[in-house]
């Protein structure tokens, strides 16, 4: 497909903990891409659209300014930016959230403890809005990597920083005192002006990107069970709409098609199981448009 000024842009991280699940979910609504190796700006192959591979801070600027339609990038980013942008959609990976720590047995128990204290981050536009917002004043040391190690250094007394399992606060001897901001991955889009066929084809991409996460939170069950345990076993199932009930060539057995929340789907197969029903299957769902 011949590139233009007038393909859609969406700005992804080049390298980083987001790219690959973004490049999968990308893949996964139906966009394909050359190879992406050494490129900045990498073509779709199928649709008007073209990707550009930045740094993950840049990605909330580009977006602002309009220079791409579109970006993955984590709220952490966005916020700190302050980016004039909208969320259009959270997207369930890149899952982490912003914590105050401070270092474990030092007799910090609160937020008031660290009034006056210095706070090392990569965070300071939040880190300076959440304790001013409980009326503290601090002094942000900006660190750009390995924030952690600040208060050994006695470069800080405490940190905010980006926490996943907290595994890597424990490792230095720091404890979490609490949270500023949950975050995940999400798309987002520029406030600027967008021509008609880019905004169609960014209404294609988010239906896409529904549809996937919709399967992704269902499953598709079938079973079968004697005629007179429909009632029952319809009763157990949660499903969206009622389920699809089939006669069986065998007598007074039908077969049940339904869909369930993929979080309950053991609770739902037992008590299928107890209530009649037979050769229970569960299958993946590729794509689903409610
Ligand atoms: P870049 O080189 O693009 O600036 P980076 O080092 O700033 O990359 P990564 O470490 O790749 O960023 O993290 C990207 C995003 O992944 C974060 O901004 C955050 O939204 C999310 N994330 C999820 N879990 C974590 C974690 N444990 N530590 C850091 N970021 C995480
Ligand atoms: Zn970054």
């Amino acid at each position: 497909m011949v590139q233009n000024e007038q393909s859609l842009r969406i700005a992804i991280q080049k390298g980083g903990r987001l790219s690959e699940k973004t490049l999968n979910l990308l893949e996964n609504v139906g966009l394909e891409f050359d190879s992406y190796k050494n490129r900045i700006l990498v073509p779709c192959r199928n649709y008007d659209v073209e990707l550009l591979l930045i740094r993950d801070d840049d990605i909330p600027e580009y977006v602002q300014d309009g220079i791409c339609e579109l970006g993955f990038v984590g709220h952490n980013v966005t916020a700190e930016a302050k980016a004039d942008v909208t969320a259009l959609r959270g997207l369930g990976f890149g899952k982490c959230r912003l914590s105050v720590a401070v270092p474990k047995n030092n007799g910090i128990h609160s937020l008031k403890d660290l009034d006056g204290c210095r706070i090392a981050t990569s965070y300071p536009v939040l880190t300076r809005e959440h304790f001013a917002r409980q009326g503290l004043s601090i002094k942000t040391i900006e660190i750009s990597g390995a924030v952690e190690i600040a208060p050994t250094l006695n470069v800080a007394d405490a940190i905010t920083d980006i926490v996943s399992t907290g595994g890597t606060l424990k490792t230095n001897g720091l404890i979490e005192l609490e949270t500023i901001l949950e975050s995940e991955a999400q798309l987002i889009c520029t406030n600027k002006a967008i021509p008609a066929h880019k905004q169609e084809l960014i209404d294609k991409i988010l239906m896409r990107i529904g549809a996937r996460q919709q399967a992704e939170k269902s499953r598709y069950i079938m079973m079968n069970a004697p005629a007179d345990k429909v009632d029952a076993l319809c009763q157990i199932i949660p499903s969206l709409k009622s389920p699809t009930v089939l006669p069986l060539a065998e007598n007074n057995m039908v077969a049940i098609h339904s869909v369930i929340p993929t979080g309950r789907f053991w609770e739902v197969m037992e008590e299928l199981k107890d209530a009649g029903a037979t050769g229970i299957v569960i299958l993946p769902i590729e794509n689903m448009i409610v």
